[in-house]
């Protein structure tokens, strides 16, 4: 008899999405005319940049030639890609590391999930609330997390974030093994400080903990002090694990290429208490269950580091910041309060009148026919609160902030 892997039972549904479709379908047969104006799910709208369309079909042409036709890639990633990161995105901010330390992937949701793999099961693992589901869902789904009960899992350790800490996890007081921690944050929009990850860096040292680091949005942080990678924090290669993507980056979300960082500094341990090198481990992991991202994409990664297509990557990302700003200051304009926009693609509202996040939801599509994401959907301290992206068109952005001024003008 085969038995199912019972840990996908415990799972809550995909509550969030699946009712936000539904909710939107209902209303749409109702209201067939309706202009609805989507601002909820975190996915890009600009067309790749020129430059990697280039190199796109020349990854074709590529593979039309015996000369220069490609089979099967290194696991890791080509060489030339990996330089490219190396040198752009760690190299340019004072850190270095070898190609070997880089892992291509087709996706940093693929590696958030999958990265837990190598550790124990019996970790604890702290997560901040809200959160990006994929980190707990992976690890319930590995049997790590307990029981889901009353909207959590008992073996958690969550770390709310709200208001009165700036929305930043704090360091708990008791021990977490695994600590997944997002920055710039999706969904709040804000980011960490220097020396709040200094001080996470030094709790994971002390307590021999590793950070699982993501920073798929750190391309949109506008700040001259803002931190663009972990391991600009000193010590950080002996604790971290980084995450990063071309998805909101480039435009790639339908393209798929991302990287994962693991330093080889980076160690766990035996129950015995040996180190071993989670740079190893992963490379072996990777080595059994990925044959590489295809080389035409990542010739069109590559396109982003040279001097046009840095140019053209920052206009698609200054054109949604300038959505950010547009949102963020006409919310602000009407009295609500708002946070995130300003190194981040999300915008992070509370509700006017201590409305709860899904009567906000309610009340803006039945009066503004706008969509956006309830808070509450992101975990527990998430009621209360509403995520706006700023991925729509100019268009659409200045459609629906004009509605919502119309709509909660007091
Ligand atoms: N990490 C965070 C925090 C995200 O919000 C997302 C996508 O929305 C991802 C990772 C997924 O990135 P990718 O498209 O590279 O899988």
């Amino acid at each position: 008899m085969a038995k199912v892997n019972e840990n996908f039972l415990k799972l809550p549904g995909n509550y969030l999405f699946a009712e936000i479709k539904k909710r939107i379908n209902q209303f749409s047969e109702a209201n067939p005319k309706a202009d609805i104006i989507k601002l909820g799910i975190g996915d890009v709208t600009r067309p790749l940049i020129d430059e990697v369309i280039t190199q796109l079909h020349s990854g074709v042409d590529d593979m039309a030639n015996e000369a220069t036709f490609k089979g099967y890639g290194p696991d890791q990633g080509y060489t030339f890609l990996l330089e490219a990161i190396i040198e752009n995105e760690y190299v340019s901010r004072g850190v270095s590391f070898d190609n070997y330390e880089i892992f291509l992937s087709d996706g940093a949701k693929c590696d958030t999930g999958n990265f837990q793999e190598i550790f124990g099961i019996d970790n604890i693992i702290a997560v901040s609330d809200p959160v990006y589901p994929v980190y707990v869902d992976t690890n319930a789904m590995a049997g790590r997390t307990g029981e889901f009960i009353n909207g959590k899992w008992n073996k958690v350790v969550y770390m709310p974030c709200t208001e009165d800490n700036n929305f930043t996890p704090q360091p708990p007081n008791q021990k977490a093994d695994l600590i997944y921690l997002c920055s710039p944050n999706n969904p709040t929009g804000t980011t960490m400080s220097r020396e709040d990850l200094t001080k996470w860096v030094a709790y994971a040292k002390e307590n021999k903990s590793i950070i699982l680091y993501d920073a798929a949005y750190s391309d949109y942080i506008s700040e001259d002090d803002g931190v663009k990678t972990i391991y600009e924090i000193d010590g950080a290669k002996e604790v971290a694990v980084e995450f990063r993507s071309f998805s909101k980056k480039a435009g790639f979300t339908g393209t798929r290429c991302a990287f994962t960082v693991v330093p080889k500094e980076l160690m766990a341990y035996t129950t015995e208490g040996e180190a071993i090198s989670l740079n190893k481990l992963w490379a072996r992991r990777v080595a059994t269950k990925f044959n590489g991202v295809s080389y035409i994409v990542q010739k069109g990664a590559a396109a982003v580091y040279s001097p046009d297509g840095k140019k053209q990557t920052k206009a698609v990302i200054d054109y949604y910041m300038e959505n950010a700003k547009i949102i963020r200051e006409g919310l602000k304009s009407i009295g609500l309060k708002v946070f995130g926009g300003v190194n981040a693609p999300y915008i992070w509202l509370q509700t006017p009148d201590n409305m709860s996040s899904w009567d906000f939801f309610d009340k803006l599509i039945n009066e503004v026919y706008v969509v956006g994401t309830p808070g509450s959907g992101f975990g527990p301290s998430g009621e209360g609160y509403f995520r706006l992206t700023a991925f729509g068109s100019r268009e659409n952005t200045i459609k629906a902030i004009e509605r919502i001024k119309q709509s909660l003008k007091v």
